[in-house]
């Protein structure tokens, strides 16, 4: 979160309909462009990208902590107990490319996509290998409360975006798929009567059917909409474009009206 005003998020990597060169952009700029394509061009085309969220530091320390032990397990070879408690038969995978697939501000994984000229990229939380040498996408994620964890609510749809895109990514990379990939899920407790300075939490595997059947379609929707002079319509869903134009109109309104006051007292 910038405190000292708005800065444009990149004057460089902005795409240019004139150039031959691929695009490459991040699976969270998919995201952005299903939420709201207008969104998503501003700040392809012009750099001007949303203000800056504060870190999730939290959430990060628990993916931290889960990547440490899976990988205590992915270097003996050996089943997890958490996987052998859901009966999964896999050991985290042991790849020597592991490190560069998670690391989602370098590299992660990537693909250059012939048809849009889009290098698609992302950086996955872990991948399983199963005894059939199928690979099952894994993402960490934590959340608290009361209920148990599900992937039902509306909102956990990007997460299931999220892990389709890393599953064409791995297949796109002649890598051979699992339809299913898994959510392993901490859930903190909050329902403790104090803090005492710990936080404890249950952890859930959800497995999920990953279907990327739709990514070949958005991506040349997204190549349209990079090319695009129009300006495209503002997501239904969110409320701060509307809201942007009544404050520009009502700051204008106030702006004009002092400029007058001042002129009629001098
Ligand atoms: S509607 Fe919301 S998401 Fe879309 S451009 Fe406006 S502020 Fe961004």
């Amino acid at each position: 979160m910038g405190l000292d005003g708005y800065k444009l998020k990149w004057e460089k990597g902005r795409f240019d309909p004139g150039s031959k060169m691929p695009y490459t952009m991040s699976r969270s700029k998919v995201e952005r462009y299903v939420e709201c394509p207008r969104c998503f061009w501003i700040e392809a085309r012009y750099g001007i990208g949303r203000p800056d969220s504060f870190p999730f530091t939290l959430n990060n320390a628990v993916d931290e902590l889960f990547k440490r032990e899976f990988d205590i397990y992915r270097a003996k070879k050996e089943t997890h107990p958490l996987m052998k408690k859901y009966g999964i038969n896999a050991v985290p995978y042991a790849h020597e490319k592991i490190e560069e697939w998670r690391d989602a501000f370098k590299r992660g994984i990537q693909y250059l996509h012939p048809e849009t000229n889009i290098i698609l990229r992302g950086g996955i939380d872990d991948v399983w290998e199963g005894e059939n040498g199928e690979l099952y996408i894994v993402d960490y994620k934590s959340t608290a409360g009361k209920a148990e964890v599900t992937l039902d609510d509306a909102w956990k749809d990007s997460y299931k975006r999220q892990i389709e895109i890393y599953q064409w990514l791995f297949r796109r990379n002649d890598f051979n798929v699992s339809k299913t990939a898994y959510f392993v899920y901490a859930n903190g407790h909050n329902d403790r009567e104090a803090f005492d300075g710990k936080l404890e939490f249950d952890i859930t595997i959800l497995p999920y059917e990953g279907d990327d059947s739709w990514i070949d379609g958005a991506l040349k929707e997204i190549k349209g909409c990079l090319l695009s002079d129009t300006i495209p319509d503002a997501s239904k869903r969110c409320e701060y474009c509307a809201y942007r134009d009544f404050a520009g109109k009502k700051l204008l309104e106030l702006h004009q009206e002092a400029k007058k006051n001042k002129a009629g007292s001098s």
